[in-house]
């Protein structure tokens, strides 16, 4: 796509987020930012990222596992590395004494990994705070979260999308930069933010100079091509602390509007174990906000979202919009699960009393009482396809739990 076009659908989609109205408030930044994260301490960040950094003049955030530098695990930075990184000016975070998948620790354990890998961070270190956490996997829920909030000021999450002024410092969003993520990938992501004045956040891992071996590997000399664009695009750069404070430092999802499990992102500690080909960041067919939900319904293939746990007793309804691309008519059924059975089940042309509209936002109400799922836990909200064939792509934006 030429870099005229691009702009062209930009603009299209803030006219859209004009003409859409507040349903999604996402309040813009006075200039589009990226900032530059690099998780779990890895060597590599310190020998080959680190001076392509430097040249440029772009301070980082590091995410460090505390232990693994205080023990000297194999492929970790040195203590000695890491006060380097600060006496340069960057930013440091927390990343947990040992990168646990923080839902699945006991009380104490949680409290020790979130707790005394600051206080290491902050005496070896010298730093007089360390404010912001890295979670591990990305893995947070509620009862994590209650503890988070008691001892940072943010919390950054692998959930892919961009922040806002309002978004919530407790899930804040970052797209993983993965092996096999292409530079254009990146400046797309990078224009997008300066064009809708949004925080983009970029995951790091390690770094190779030769062929990547693993995922979580980077090639450094594209890690400098997507530096090179940073700066000649001119888009501002800030350290994790920087964002963190330019937003409004919202602590908790405004549910007074319903209880969100997607909008622009999963929202409210759901956390997407979709196996459909699917992107939860589509900008280009958006009902509001910034981005929608496009699948594919292929052959009994489904969007998944988890969470730990949500009393549907105190939901009267599931609302959410389906666009149907180009053809519509798609067979896509909704299942609540509480993890055991299924607590209730519609397809969605059955909830709109019609087939799914091509070229067209449809609103979807369904009454949890209408498909017997007025009571329970749910933890897992899936769209699948009904049909067992090959369908068009479908799009689906603004799913919410409507309060009684
Ligand atoms: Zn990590």
């Amino acid at each position: 796509m030429s870099d005229s076009l691009k702009i062209c659908k930009g603009l299209v989609t803030l006219l859209f987020l004009t003409l859409a109205g507040p349903a999604s408030a996402a309040k813009p930044f006075t200039e589009g930012m990226v900032t530059i994260t690099l998780d779990d301490g890895w060597t590599t960040q310190y020998t080959l990222a680190r001076p392509e950094l430097n040249s440029r003049d772009i301070p980082a955030t590091y995410g460090l596992v505390t232990r693994a530098i205080a023990e000297g695990w194999g492929g970790y930075m040195t203590l000695t590395q890491a006060q380097t990184l600060v006496s340069e000016g960057n930013d440091i975070a927390s990343h947990t004494l040992t990168h646990p998948d923080l839902t699945s620790l006991t009380p104490p354990q949680l409290l020790s990994e979130l707790r005394d890998s600051r206080a290491w961070l902050e005496t070896a270190l010298g730093l007089p705070a360390v404010p912001n956490l890295v979670v591990p996997f990305g893995l947070q829920n509620g009862p994590v979260l209650d503890v988070i909030r008691q001892h940072y000021a943010s919390s950054r999450t692998v959930n892919a999308g961009r922040n806002f002024r309002d978004t919530v410092v407790y899930d804040l969003r970052a797209n993983d930069v993965a092996r096999n993520v292409p530079v254009s990938a990146v400046q797309g992501w990078v224009d997008q933010a300066i064009l809708e004045k949004s925080w983009l956040i970029l995951v790091f891992h390690e770094f190779t100079n030769g062929t990547p071996t693993r995922d979580t590997q980077y090639v450094t000399s594209d890690f400098e091509a997507i530096l090179d664009y940073v700066q000649t695009s001119g888009v501002r750069t800030v350290t994790l602390s920087e964002g963190v404070a330019l937003t409004e430092r919202r602590t908790h999802p405004d549910l007074t509007a319903g209880f969100f499990v997607y909008t622009d992102g999963l929202q409210n500690g759901f956390a997407n174990w979709s196996w459909a080909d699917h992107s939860l960041d589509e900008t280009n067919v958006v009902h509001s906000g910034t981005s929608a939900i496009r699948f594919e319904p292929d052959t009994w293939n489904g969007l998944m979202f988890h969470h730990s746990g949500i009393d549907l007793s105190q939901y009267q309804s599931l609302r959410l919009w389906v666009h149907g691309g180009t053809v519509g008519g798609q067979a896509v059924r909704l299942v609540l699960h509480d993890g055991a059975q299924v607590l209730g089940s519609i397809r969605l042309d059955t909830a709109l009393g019609g087939a799914i509209a091509p070229g067209t936002w449809q609103q979807v109400t369904i009454p949890l009482a209408s498909i017997g799922a007025s009571t329970g836990m749910l933890q897992d909200i899936y769209f699948q396809d009904d049909s067992g064939t090959d369908q068009p792509v479908v799009y689906l934006d603004d799913v919410v739990f409507l309060p009684n």
